[in-house]
């Protein structure tokens, strides 16, 4: 699942990306793999391009704490001025800048080398900073949010404010649903415990999740770990994945009580904050600080309902390729193909990726490999290295994406989507002036999921064996239905609890598992039977303790295919407008950034256009599989018993020893072993 970090911070905002991984498929790669410290400097960050030395960071340290943080002071109560003004936000975006560099450079060391000591100092000293420089400008906006909306907008027509608009009209926003100081006083002391839920949930799911465990393939018992499970449920024997998903639901069931309650706590704060600030609903208040309207969260509700069609189909092809009588949620995940899996090292997706950009134009190309070329990537993992991948960087330096590149198709797509976000960064950078380079969460997603989509796009028209296709066919499918029904589906149930407290309805652990029982059913359709311990699934999302945020997942990925669908259509100005969307920052609200590239989220057309896409990869998948199944001679499965030959089996078969090798992928015809499921040719 995506994750997407943000520094908080009242006047400049910094993002860290992190990588979207949304129902991908654990693979491991037999290749051997390059660790950093075997690696070229040309795999690794030169963290000189910030700082040459300690020494360096500690001097911009020294200025931050003993010249900037001090000057605040005399701003105090001082704000009603523009001259003023205009001085404070100087001083502002000197600290911030460098706090910035200071406190980018100490995390990145330390996530380099998470034993490193003086990238542990560092990364303490600059926490310490940062809260200093916190402290040193809380009085701004309570100051100016106290002034006059008419003083405000007389401030926003000067012309040396003209870079601070966008940050000044935010707060304009947020000025209807400021109340009294007496009043944000309480708010702010109520805003201790608004953590509480998600908290109890953090521990109820993690230290405190009850261990349980299942017997592995070997025999062995084993912890079912998150990691044991996403394998096991890929696994072709069934009896083992039914068992593993079962296993995996039981802890939920034991929990179902506790998480109603933490669940429903949750969901009284966000109400209680959204009354608190004169918010029609919580939903109004969540999206107000993006300024998206409700209208494009309702619409992306409305089209996917409208195109449910795509998903049922789905899953009638994949029951009819696995002919099973009925599917249940642990056959889901199980691979159509026959144990086909993608290599790819680092150096050869780097340059598919840049082939499968070209739409994108030149310019971004050339940026794109200099940027590979220029050791934004810190490549390979390495014993204390932190794991994970992730881009980040500040308006000073260039973009920096950390990952455990380990030869897989998901490093292959992670490095596009972090290089969609790095370019994102460097256009931005280079475009806007300091206090709107930084874009928003809303249209992050978008520059790294063109990339993505391009990629799959590339891969898919130039794959070289039917298996392969088929293979990166049902990927796309499921990253589509992860990214976009998935999500939709929880954002339905989200407004749906959230409605049902705003109206009185009482929210009992019954209510939350019939309501999410009652999505499944309508999302997934006939040609998937529901199995009863299903009704905890909504218990063990985590998303939900960040209100009203996954529909952006699928919104950005509609988005991306758009604009994607733009370019590929060869459409007048597509690439133009693309890329002076990379370069807006935050220079407007996401929604008109998004307008300015072409893609109208007001409107359900892009919605619907990415599941009509879904839908055709559906209908492919149907005919490659149906060509599979044509061109393969009926087979049956014989469990190899001990002692049994290969050629005894064979000979039983009417075939040879040769083609059950062949049928099997057998890569050693003498190392058949009890209990192995040979597939070979009906009698
Ligand atoms: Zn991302």
């Amino acid at each position: 699942m995506h994750k997407t970090k943000r520094l908080k911070k009242s006047i400049v905002s910094m993002l860290l990306v992190l990588v979207l991984v949304v129902g991908q498929t654990v693979a491991f790669a037999d290749t051997e793999l390059i660790t950093r410290s075997e690696a070229s400097e040309m795999y690794k960050w030169d963290l000189t391009d910030i700082y040459e030395s300690k020494e360096a960071f500690m001097k911009d340290v020294k200025v931050l704490e003993d010249e900037l943080f001090p000057k605040y002071e005399k701003y105090v109560g001082k704000l009603d001025n523009v001259d003023t003004l205009v001085e404070l936000f100087a001083l502002d975006q000197e600290a911030s800048r460098t706090l910035f560099n200071a406190y980018v450079y100490a995390n990145l060391s330390v996530d380099l080398d998470q034993t490193n000591n003086d990238a542990i100092e560092m990364t303490s000293i600059t926490s310490g900073l940062y809260g200093q420089y916190l402290s040193a400008q809380s009085f701004v906006e309570p100051e100016i949010l106290e002034l006059d909306e008419t003083v405000i907008r007389t401030f926003m027509e000067d012309e040396r404010l003209a870079d601070m608009n966008m940050y000044l009209s935010g707060l304009l926003n947020q000025k209807e649903h400021i109340l009294s100081q007496e009043e944000e006083k309480i708010l702010s002391l109520a805003a201790e415990m608004a953590g509480s839920p998600r908290n109890v949930f953090d521990k109820v799911t993690i230290a405190d999740k009850e261990q349980v465990f299942i017997i592995n393939k070997d025999g062995e018992e084993v912890e079912l770990t998150p990691g044991v499970f996403s394998q096991a449920i890929e696994d072709t024997d069934r009896d083992y994945r039914a068992n593993a998903a079962e296993v995996r639901y039981s802890v939920y069931e034991k929990i179902n009580n506790t998480l109603a309650a933490t669940y429903e706590a949750e969901i009284k704060k966000n109400v209680f904050f959204s009354k608190a600030r004169g918010f029609d609903s919580s939903i109004e208040a969540s999206l107000n600080a993006e300024s998206i309207p409700q209208s494009v969260y309702d619409n992306l509700v409305k089209s996917v309902n409208g195109n449910l069609d795509y998903l049922h189909k789905y899953y009638a092809v994949r029951k009819k390729a696995l002919a099973y009588d009925d599917l249940y949620y642990y056959d889901a995940y199980v691979p159509l193909t026959d144990d086909y899996r993608m290599e790819i090292t680092y150096d050869d997706a780097a340059t598919m990726i840049a082939t499968a950009l070209k739409p994108l134009g030149e310019k971004y190309v050339t940026d794109f490999n200099s940027g590979i070329a220029n050791q934004w990537v810190d490549a390979y993992e390495d014993d204390n290295k932190y794991t994970g991948g992730y881009q980040w960087g500040t308006y000073d330096t260039h973009p920096f994406i950390l990952m455990n590149y380990d030869n897989t198709l998901n490093s292959a797509l992670t490095l596009a989507h972090e290089m969609g976000h790095a370019m994102n960064s460097k256009y931005s950078n280079d475009t806007q002036p300091y206090p709107m380079a930084d874009y928003s969460i809303f249209t992050a997603e978008v520059a790294s999921t063109v990339n993505e989509m391009l990629v799959m796009d590339y891969l898919i028209e130039n794959a070289k064996t039917d298996e392969e296709k088929l293979f990166l066919v049902n990927q796309q499918i499921e990253n589509i239905r992860g990214t976009v029904f998935v999500q939709v589906m929880f954002s339905e149930f989200e407004k749906r609890t959230h409605e049902m407290v705003e109206s009185g309805e009482p929210i009992s652990p019954d209510a939350l598992n019939t309501l999410w029982m009652e999505l499944l059913t309508k999302y997934y359709g006939s040609s998937y039977t529901t199995l009863e311990y299903q009704k905890y699934g909504w218990s063990r999302i985590p998303h939900f303790y960040m209100n009203f945020y996954v529909y952006k997942y699928a919104t950005s990925m509609s988005a991306a295919y758009s604009i994607v669908n733009r370019i590929k259509a060869g459409e007048e100005n597509a690439v133009e407008d693309y890329l002076t969307f990379l370069g807006a920052g935050g220079s407007d609200e996401p929604i008109n950034i998004l307008k300015a590239a072409g893609v109208d989220m007001n409107n359900s057309e892009p919605v619907d256009s990415i599941l009509i896409y879904f839908g055709e990869l559906v209908d492919e998948l149907e005919t490659l599989l149906d060509e599979k199944a044509a061109s393969q001679p009926n087979t049956t499965v014989y469990v190899v018993q001990s002692g049994d030959m290969l050629w005894e089996i064979a000979e039983n078969y009417g075939t040879t020893w040769e083609n059950l090798v062949e049928i099997n992928n057998l890569l050693n015809a003498n190392l058949i072993y009890g209990g192995l499921e040979l597939q070979v040719p009906v009698k």
